[in-house]
């Protein structure tokens, strides 16, 4: 006779089945929550689990993995039950170990049929899911370079009246430059791009190239609402470096465990490439680019893209150098960073860089990694740039609280001279680049 356990809080499902499973000739063993199941299981060894996903003291989802470990009890058939019906639960317990899935109401012949092939499997491996065929991307052709703010806020999505103006999304800049998307960062500004791509391609392939600078939530927080991942026809190529403690895979993925999300990064339909970068330069397409580590905690990256019509730096978490900076370091700041990113800035039609802090503010702020807006419009003076713009907007700056900013920068710049252009970032906002208007900046 053979054995079988089941794990269910839910009293009214559990009795009527033990009783038809024991008219079925089912040695039956009930549990009343997970903890009890696991020890069941342990002191039984049942032939099959019968288990209820959502219960007091340990959880379904637990109780596979929990059975799963066991050497005695690792080859148990586990059969799910649950009230619901989410692909990312069957996911979740497939990769915890059950066998087989069903949703309540289990009417008997649909439980004895489960039984029969649950029964007749023997430690046999699912085959893994076919590779979707990569798409025949679509060149997207243009001559000039076209730059897009879709998300311009640092840390946290700031919506609201008093964000309307400059923005409440965060950080996403997307790049039209020599045939490519290329877009700089996934902020929540990632989703609203998603929905404008996918309206304007209808359908036809997209291939996307996506920077990552770092993977601080502000920056990562919008792809699992990119639409363009969700459509096999597009490729994503997703590119970035190692974090401080996981690698870039694993941690976009992280963000999308069922904890946190309902489907898991490999489950996005779209040809999805993760590629963790190794060299500071490289191409995409024909467009140059070059990365080089910012003074923010973690492993952060700025680019500069390098395009036919012109260089545009993005460096969206940066903190500037000076005489604070300095003292909070006990004066032992590494220069080669300050001249590294100088080096790497210089002469930049276009400089997208952190200004989170006003002066006073930032007094507050040495060490927190962020830019002051007075040392940002010096860097950009000493180091040549053409168009500065302010970027990742504090969530407690309103647009009153920005413009300030903004005019304070551009007081800073006039009083030094030269021809910098200064502008705060602002969601939604466009500009071209062309040979021709790159000279006339
Ligand atoms: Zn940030
Ligand atoms: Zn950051």
């Amino acid at each position: 006779m053979k054995t079988i356990l089941l794990i269910d809080d839910d009293e009214i499902c559990r009795k009527p089945a033990a009783e038809a499973l024991r008219r079925a000739k089912w040695e039956v063993i009930e549990a009343v929550d997970g903890d009890q199941g696991v020890e069941l299981a342990f002191k039984h060894r049942p032939d099959v689990i019968l288990c209820d996903l959502l219960m007091p003291r340990s959880n379904g989802f637990h109780v596979c993995r929990a059975v799963r470990e066991n050497p005695a009890t690792k080859d148990t058939r586990i059969i799910v039950i649950s009230g619901r019906d989410f692909p990312s639960d069957r996911q979740s317990a497939a990769e915890a170990g059950a066998d087989d899935f069903l949703v309540k109401p289990v009417e008997l012949a649909q439980l004895r049929e489960a039984l029969d092939k649950t029964t007749s499997m023997r430690g046999e491996t699912k085959a893994p899911a076919a590779t979707a065929p990569a798409p025949n991307p679509k060149p997207v052709a243009d001559q000039s370079t076209v730059v897009k703010f879709w998300g311009v806020r640092g840390s946290i999505p700031t919506p609201g009246q008093t964000t309307v103006f400059f923005g409440g999304n965060t950080s996403c800049v997307e790049v039209r430059a020599d045939g490519e998307i290329i877009i700089l960062d996934a902020g929540s500004g990632i989703r609203p791009l998603g929905e404008s791509l996918a309206a304007e391609f209808r359908g036809q392939p997209i291939e996307i190239t996506l920077l990552i600078t770092h993977t601080h939530w502000d920056h990562i927080q919008g792809f699992p609402f990119f639409l363009p991942a969700y459509d096999a026809r597009n490729r994503v190529h997703i590119l970035g470096y190692e974090g401080a403690r996981e690698g870039l895979a694993s941690t976009l993925a992280g963000q999308m465990e069922s904890p946190y999300f309902p489907i898991a990064l490999k489950q996005m339909p779209g040809n999805i490439v993760i590629e963790e970068l190794k060299e500071m330069t490289f191409n995409v397409g024909t467009v140059r680019v070059e990365a080089c580590f910012s003074n923010h905690p973690g492993v952060c990256v700025g680019y500069k893209l390098i395009t036919s019509s012109g260089t545009i730096v993005y460096l969206p978490d940066n903190e500037s150098f000076n005489e604070n900076t300095d003292k909070a370091h006990g004066g032992a700041l590494p220069r080669n960073l300050e001249k590294n990113i100088a080096e790497f800035i210089a002469d930049a039609d276009v400089l997208i860089l952190d200004s989170q802090y006003s002066a006073d503010e930032y007094k507050a702020h040495v060490g927190w990694g962020h830019g002051c807006v007075d040392d940002v419009v010096q860097i950009a003076l000493n180091n040549r740039v053409k168009r500065l713009f302010l970027f990742h907007h504090d969530p407690a700056h309103d647009d009153r609280y920005v413009s300030n900013m903004l005019m304070h920068a551009r007081e800073v710049a006039q009083k030094a001279g030269g021809s910098l252009r200064v502008e705060a970032a602002r969601e939604g906002e466009q500009f071209v680049l062309t040979p021709r208007a790159v000279n006339a900046m």
